[in-house]
């Protein structure tokens, strides 16, 4: 039995095995940043909610993760080294350095993959209800005006599966879209899933009332 469902009455109901939810971690891609060359995954779900997805799946060294602490709130850090391994007090972090690798973990709230293939430079946030309302979709892309000039029409944005109406309250995967637009991003993509709609594929903290796992957003620049 997996440990998930001896944790969570909540999970019970779902009974992972019975709806094929893969004891092996995989990733999900995103098209557009497919497209842009960009090495990324979001983990799917396993049957096991404390399984660490293989980074090295995506071609990406385990040794070269830093992630931020997530506070919930708008700070963001430019990362310079693969160390520390975690950024205290940020939410997002921003990076042009080749052989880091960018990691996030959500469960209902957003990740937010950003990209200027000229510099190159990568960014990823973590944005959920505060965030968004702290605007940090909107920091990091200034942030990446006054690290390295690169114009908001530049930048290739992909918001994550998150939790969405009617499944929660607050649309902030359209608040993300809101501030990417008023900053003069063009190329903006959301995938639009919804987590609690598809336990199946992803945890959702707010279906699963708090006892769940969390998905990893990773992102790399490419070699
Ligand atoms: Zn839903």
């Amino acid at each position: 039995m997996a440990r998930l469902a001896r944790q969570s009455p909540a999970a019970v109901e779902i009974d992972p095995e019975s709806i094929g939810i893969p004891d092996r971690p995989t990733w999900q891609s995103f098209p557009a940043l497919t497209a842009a060359g960009l090495p990324h995954g979001f983990s799917l779900r396993t049957r096991c909610a404390d399984r660490p997805p293989l980074v090295r799946d995506l071609g990406i060294d385990s040794d070269c993760l830093v992630e931020a602490e997530q506070t919930h709130g708008n700070g963001i850090a430019f990362v310079e080294t693969p160390t520390p391994l975690i950024y205290p007090d940020v939410d997002g972090l921003l990076t042009e350095c080749r052989g880091v690798a960018l990691k996030i973990r959500v469960a209902d709230c957003a990740a937010v993959y950003l990209f200027d293939p000229e510099i190159p430079a990568v960014g990823l946030v973590h944005s959920g209800r505060k965030g968004s309302e702290a605007q940090i979709v909107r920091k990091a892309i200034q942030g990446f005006r006054s690290r390295w000039g690169s114009p908001a029409e530049r930048l290739i944005i992909q918001v994550s599966p998150c939790i969405r109406p009617p499944h929660y309250e607050v649309d902030f995967a359209q608040q993300i879209r809101e501030q990417a637009l008023a900053m003069g991003v063009r190329s903006l993509f959301d995938c639009g899933i919804c987590t609690a709609c598809h336990l199946d594929r992803y945890f959702s903290y707010r279906a699963e009332k708090g006892i769940t796992g969390r998905m990893w957003a990773v992102v790399m620049l490419p070699p």
